[in-house]
């Protein structure tokens, strides 16, 4: 295989290495003048200087793309699914590779790097099914001598925007089906851990996936308006905050493009009197301070019903005080630091703040941090949380766990539906009958019944309610076959003299 892009994790610490684009099938340094700093999260150190790609760059690479897109689009559906198979095995062979570039730039712990590995692969491992997932539909005989049948066809250019917390997985989500359905790719990836992408890339070189067909550009807002203005960019998937997702999906589509913009969530975990509490407590702690809580799918909000309330919290309290914080290489480590200091610190400012909204701070993790100049918080528990305190209705995005106690089932429901997101949300409780009622009545994309990260296996698809989501169709799965598609009705008849006349009729079916 072609050289690393990415030097290997050990020695991401020794220098700040340079991290450039991907175009046309090989690493090509910025020309704007312009870059970002990229951190190793546990130390503080800067390891990375990321390029910002300008307009004329941008320009560059969706050239490249759609002058690669053609022969991709053309070749056999049996030949892509090989790539693709190819592209899994790769993947899959190098998986702790991949893992050790994201825990040195995101700071995740090194097994929670390898899950978000393995889960982006099952998306890949969809993918190479596309022969069967592009069947269309054939109808003999619409009419006298006439059939009709439905085709799908790639898109074209299509762009993917990344956000920091999933820097393999979520790229996976979209560039799999994308390339599967015979489209070029041209990815943004965060700023602020963005070697994962490129080192991708190499490997979909390795798999065969021709030049120019998968191309990173780095940047900040320059790059992606660039690609939202870009007349020869057909589609955009985004997921990242829900400001700039809505920023995306109105820019995208004024733009003529089809969007899928995926934004922010507050999920909320209802607990019922009757649920089975370790369990619940096990879970909360694993949703709310897994990946140091930046995950979009994290529990933030734990809702306790009656009597749940004080056996949960203090089931919730003895388990945090045994969770291992510190830097993500270490393998007796649970839990890494925040992806920047400016992130941590405005964390943090919700812990100051809880107090003074009448919120009761039980764990603070500003007292329990580990030393050392890491962007590093500390598992923290705040009860008493209610609608219109900033720790209630702001996306956090770190491991603060928040209590909210109401007294009904019917009071739980309402608070997950009054809020503004939609993401995911949870019910744990041994009632059947109230968790399908909860599943039949709750305005959420993702539910989990007994389960607190109800992520999508690959062959559903993943996406949020509310302001979670912009756009119509759900990521990966059927839906991202549908975006990444555009359908295409045929209407046909073979000539047969035996039937032909001139008719200046509307054609008729019957
Ligand atoms: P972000 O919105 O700051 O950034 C996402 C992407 O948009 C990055 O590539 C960034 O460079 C770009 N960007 C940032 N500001 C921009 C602007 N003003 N104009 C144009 N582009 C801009 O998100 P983040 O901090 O990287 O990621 C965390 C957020 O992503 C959280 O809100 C989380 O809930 C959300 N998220 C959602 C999902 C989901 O599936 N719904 C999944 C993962 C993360």
């Amino acid at each position: 295989m072609t050289e690393v892009a990415a030097p290997p994790a050990d020695k991401l610490d020794q220098k700040v290495v340079p991290i450039n684009h991907w175009i046309g099938g090989r690493r090509v340094a910025g020309r704007s003048g312009r870059n970002g700093p990229v951190y190793n999260p546990a130390s503080g150190r800067q390891t990375g200087a990321v390029d910002f790609a300008s307009v004329e760059e941008v320009g560059e690479a969706v050239a490249t793309a759609k002058a690669a897109f053609p022969g991709w689009r053309a070749t056999s559906l049996s030949k892509r699914a090989e790539i693709m198979f190819r592209i899994r095995s790769l993947f899959h062979e190098h998986r702790e590779d991949i893992a050790r570039i994201l825990t040195a730039e995101h700071g995740k712990v090194l097994t929670d790097a390898l899950g978000e590995v393995a889960r982006g692969l099952e998306v890949v491992e969809f993918a190479c099914g596309i022969p069967q997932l592009l069947k269309g539909e054939y109808s003999e005989q619409a009419s006298t001598g006439i059939d009709v049948y439905s085709i799908r066809q790639p898109v074209g250019v299509v762009a993917g925007i990344t956000p920091f917390n999933f820097p393999a997985m979520v790229p996976m989500w979209m560039f799999a089906p994308a390339l599967a359905c015979g489209n070029a790719f041209v990815l943004k990836p965060s700023e602020k851990d963005p070697s994962a992408s490129v080192y991708l890339a190499e490997l979909l070189q390795e798999a065969g996936i021709p030049d120019g067909v998968f191309n990173v550009v780095h940047g900040d807002k320059v790059a992606v308006d660039a690609l939202l203005e870009h007349p020869d960019v057909g589609a955009v998937s985004f997921v990242g905050s829900t400001p700039v997702a809505q920023y995306i999906y109105r820019t995208a589509t004024g733009h003529g493009k089809r969007c899928q913009a995926l934004a922010g969530a507050k999920n909320h975990m209802v607990v019922l009197p009757d649920a089975d509490i370790d369990m619940a407590a096990d879970a909360a702690v694993s949703a709310g301070y897994g990946s140091a809580g930046e995950r979009c799918m994290a529990i933030s909000m734990v809702v306790a019903v009656g009597h749940a309330a004080e056996p949960l919290i203090e089931a919730i309290k003895q388990r945090i005080p045994k969770i291992k914080v510190g830097d993500g290489m270490q393998p007796d480590v649970e839990m890494g630091p925040l992806i920047t200091r400016e992130h941590r610190d405005r964390v943090a400012s919700f812990i100051e703040k809880a107090p003074s909204e009448g919120a009761s701070v039980v764990v603070d993790g500003r007292e329990n941090a580990p030393d050392g100049d890491g962007f590093f918080l500390a598992p923290t528990l705040i009860d008493e949380t209610k609608p219109g305190m900033a720790v209630y209705d702001e996306e956090i995005f770190g491991p603060v766990l928040g209590i909210t106690r109401v007294e009904t089932y019917d009071e739980a429901l309402a608070l997950v539906n009054e809020n503004p997101f939609g993401n995911g949300t949870a019910i744990f409780t041994r009632d059947g009958g109230v968790a399908r009622q909860f599943q039949f009545d709750v305005q959420a994309g993702m539910v989990g019944v007994n389960v607190p990260i109800p992520v999508p296996v690959a062959y559903y698809s993943f996406g949020g309610w509310k302001n979670s989501l912009f756009g119509d169709t759900h990521i990966y799965g059927p839906e991202g076959i549908t975006f990444y598609t555009r359908g295409k009705v045929v209407t046909s008849r073979w000539p047969d003299p035996a039937t032909s006349k001139v008719d200046l009729g509307f054609p008729q079916t019957r």
